[in-house]
């Protein structure tokens, strides 16, 4: 009685045997995320130089109070910047809300999966490991573009002039 069922499950093992394999011998061999991957949480940093205008949105949208920063003035034209920011990787959820509340592309996901760490406090990483260039992160950065309401900016009449620190119009 069991025989057919026992041969069905042979010849469908025997059919995978020569179909591609769809398993990653991790960590050996790292996987290339696309674009649309949520990995670690980064800084958008520009010749050395975040984007980042320390307004806090971040850090208020983020669900595990994982952000932390400490705001300072600067004589750039963006006025503010943060002199402290920190991600508690522990606390993090990678849920990406930092990334679609700020108003200046200056946080964003990377496609970063693989890090570790065997004590708390290394789990939290400042701007020395949170500032990563534009350029590295361009593909995330292309794929916000696109993805970015085409509504946006339409509804309500702004004034560039009122708009001076904004970095928005990158493209
Ligand atoms: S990805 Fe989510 S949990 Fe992680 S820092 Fe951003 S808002 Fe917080
Ligand atoms: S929302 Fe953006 S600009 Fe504001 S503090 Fe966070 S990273 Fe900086």
């Amino acid at each position: 009685m069991y025989y057919p069922e026992i041969f069905k499950g042979m010849w469908f093992t025997f059919r995978h045997m020569f179909k591609k394999s769809v398993t990653v011998e991790y960590p050996e061999k790292k996987e290339i995320m696309s674009s649309e991957f949520r990995g670690r949480p980064v800084l958008v940093a520009e010749e050395g130089k975040e984007r980042c205008v320390a307004c806090g949105l971040c850090a208020r949208a983020c669900p595990p109070f994982a952000i932390s920063m400490q705001a300072a003035e600067t004589s750039d034209v963006k006025e503010r910047y943060p002199a402290v920011f920190e991600i508690d990787m522990l606390r993090c959820i990678y849920c990406g809300f930092c990334e679609e509340v700020c108003p200046e592309e200056a946080i964003v996901m990377s496609k970063e999966y693989d890090f570790n760490f065997q004590h708390r406090a290394d789990a939290i990483h400042g701007k020395d490991r949170l500032l990563v260039e534009a350029t590295q992160l361009k593909d995330r950065l292309d794929f916000l573009r696109k993805k970015r309401n085409p509504n946006f900016g339409k509804i309500f009449n702004f004034l560039p002039s009122n708009n001076r620190h904004s970095l928005r119009n990158r493209a």
